[in-house]
């Protein structure tokens, strides 16, 4: 493994807390090819680099959204990471999937269905990831989702009125699995970004920090800001405290994956999302 610094010494050990997430929710085995969604920021940097450390079988997939110099540079630093440590990558161009960029997308959809925020943009890259992770043979789609996220995902829900969008949430996705499809699994769900951040300076990755340029999602930047108050504890508390609701809440709202009847992929209902939003634009 090539890296210019040691996870030694923190005050959060990153690696460890990684290990305990796998071990505590049964997330991996050896024997899995897994699949990690690599955006080019720290927190897919640092879940692939553990991954790969602890000696799991890891591929990156990285999706080339054309966003400018933010993309380039992602894609070079990636390259140049994944080589490096000897970790296959795999790079999907997202004009030769869908014919153009995401600014363009997002442009057309904002003006056609009025959707803004990243909320297309999560659903073309599930879309995406969940086919090529198929191609690739995966068992596991890891993403580098981490405690902030979740926090905000939960508060969001229940500002807007429904908890239920939250069901699914876990370290592992809850619900049925469909066959053929590799479960998505979150080893960061109980780590602040602020420990990652603090993580990926210390091992010295060479990535950018920057926030993604097309991010308009207001809703989530409000919650974000809002949760800048509070501390980690308190983020903590707001998703373990959630995570014992799920358990029950799964029982009594069991969701069932099916495949979607347009494409194929895995969906909560006949047509995914992708099919409904992005399809016939
Ligand atoms: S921040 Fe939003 S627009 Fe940018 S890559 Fe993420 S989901 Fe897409
Ligand atoms: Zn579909």
């Amino acid at each position: 493994m090539k890296t210019k610094g040691n996870d030694s010494g923190s005050s959060v050990n990153v690696e460890k807390k990684v290990a305990e997430t796998i071990k505590r929710y049964k997330l991996l085995k050896k024997t899995d090819k897994v699949v990690v969604a690599l955006s080019g920021g720290k927190d897919s940097t640092s879940v692939i680099y553990i991954l790969k450390k602890m000696g799991y079988n890891v591929e990156g997939l990285m999706i080339d959204l054309y966003l400018g110099q933010w993309s380039e540079v992602h894609k070079v630093n990636m390259t140049k990471f994944c080589k490096e440590n000897n970790i296959p990558l795999t790079i999907v161009d997202l004009k030769k999937e869908l014919g153009q960029g995401i600014c363009f997308i997002k442009a057309v959809l904002k003006k056609q269905k009025n959707l803004t925020g990243c909320t297309v943009c999560g659903i073309i890259k599930k879309w995406i990831l969940n086919k090529w992770a198929k191609e690739m043979g995966a068992d596991k789609i890891v993403t580098g989702h981490n405690l902030d996220d979740e926090a905000q995902n939960v508060l969001m829900n229940f500002l807007k009125g429904n908890i239920l969008l939250g069901v699914n949430s876990g370290p592992s996705a809850g619900g049925k699995s469909v066959a053929g499809f590799a479960q998505r699994i979150k080893p960061l769900f109980f780590i602040s970004e602020n420990d990652i951040r603090a993580y990926a300076k210390k091992m010295k990755f060479e990535i950018l920090y920057d926030k993604c340029p097309c991010s308009f999602e207001t809703y989530r930047a409000d919650t974000r800001d809002w949760l800048d108050n509070i501390s980690d504890k308190e983020k903590l508390a707001i998703v373990e405290n959630f995570q014992k609701e799920v358990l029950k809440l799964r029982k009594e709202n069991v969701v069932e994956l099916k495949t979607c009847k347009s494409c194929g992929e895995p969906s909560r209902s006949d047509t995914c999302n992708y099919c409904k939003v992005v399809c016939n634009i």
